[in-house]
């Protein structure tokens, strides 16, 4: 089979012939049917995380996953031949406090596909090694449902963790619509009743924030951020800031936007510390979260919502020989929403 593998670090992925794994015990081989590109896949490959993670190379990269269940071990339940399923990334231990409290993507010795040990989803078949880590997705279509594992999931959780804040009066600031972006605008909008500001750096990401539903777009290369959301929310500031690029400007954005006890919710992993002003942050009495991709049952109520036609994605399909493509792409913010390949 065809996989995308990373061979050296800051190298280019390599499309190599390899063979197909076989399912054993509890796992599954699952033929790809979509695989999305995520700018954690770029961290990875540039050897950013190599103290972090333990990988060990050559690696097919991946954790965005969707496909058709192609072969089961003889331990497998509940699934059949050809279901379509979306695959949890977030792979733990099975047995650490994290992982039976249902958190398991907060697993204490992780091994995601593709960031691990564990070969990811840019190939044609992905090795599950546990059917726990399936969800099914009758009906809905494995390439246009991958980005949903994670990209799709990640704001999801996000926009759990502060529906109960948010009121009509309230707003929410949104920084980076690409593919996280794209989803929580709109999961804010079914989740909550607050309005959303979003910004964006050029047309193209304001048109899609648009289409998802943002009640407010600024723009970063016409408008002027703070004197913007100052007049959207009347100089009070936002309830909750969702930063979902965390670089060191978003994130000054962010804190900055905040009105007194609003929550800033990180997500993105771009920058590498968060100031805070501390006369401000104790006035004002603000909040941090971090928030990590998210757990089984929150994927299960995404891919809940995809089937009822809630949610509408914004996908770029490549092939998997186009992977450089994609991923250069990606890197220069030319992706409006997700990039998928199609192996
Ligand atoms: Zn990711
Ligand atoms: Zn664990």
């Amino acid at each position: 089979m065809k996989a995308a593998r990373l061979h050296q670090y800051g190298k280019p992925l390599q499309v190599d012939e390899i063979n197909i794994p076989k399912a054993k015990g509890e796992s599954v081989l699952v033929r790809v049917g979509g695989a999305g590109v995520c700018h954690s896949d770029l961290h990875f490959m540039k050897g950013e995380w190599q103290k972090i993670l333990d990988v060990k190379l050559p690696l097919t990269v991946g954790h965005e996953t969707a496909g058709h269940v192609e072969e089961m071990g003889e331990l497998v339940q509940g699934f059949s031949k050809g279901d379509p399923v979306a695959i949890f990334g977030g792979w733990g231990c099975g047995i650490c406090q994290n992982c039976k409290d249902g958190q398991e993507q907060l697993c204490n010795s992780p091994r995601w596909p593709g960031l691990s040990r564990y070969d990811g989803g840019y190939s044609e078949y992905i090795l599950v090694p546990s059917y726990r880590f399936l969800v099914k997705a009758q009906g809905l279509n494995p390439k246009d449902i991958a980005p949903l594992t994670d990209a799709g999931l990640t704001p999801y959780r996000a926009v759990k963790k502060v529906r109960n804040l948010l009121n009509p009066d309230s707003f929410v600031l949104i920084t980076g619509i690409g593919g996280l972006g794209s989803y929580a605008i709109q999961y804010f909008k079914l989740l909550s009743p607050a309005s959303v500001i979003t910004i964006v750096r050029n047309k193209k990401k304001a048109n899609l924030a648009k289409e998802m539903g943002a009640d407010h777009i600024i723009n970063t290369s016409e408008d002027d951020v703070t004197r913007q959301i100052n007049e959207i929310t009347n100089s009070n500031g936002v309830d909750v800031a969702l930063d979902i690029v965390c670089a060191k400007d978003t994130l000054s954005t962010s804190v900055n936007s905040l009105k007194k006890r609003g929550t800033l919710i990180l997500v993105g992993l771009m920058g590498r510390t968060l100031e805070m002003p501390i006369m401000q942050s104790v006035m004002n009495e603000y909040n941090v979260s971090g928030s990590l991709w998210g757990n089984y049952n929150e994927l299960n109520e995404v891919i809940s919502l995809a089937r009822l036609g809630k949610i509408k994605s914004s996908n770029e399909f490549f092939s998997l020989k186009d992977v450089g493509k994609a991923m250069e792409k990606l890197e220069s913010g030319n992706i409006a929403g997700r990039a998928v390949l199609i192996p």
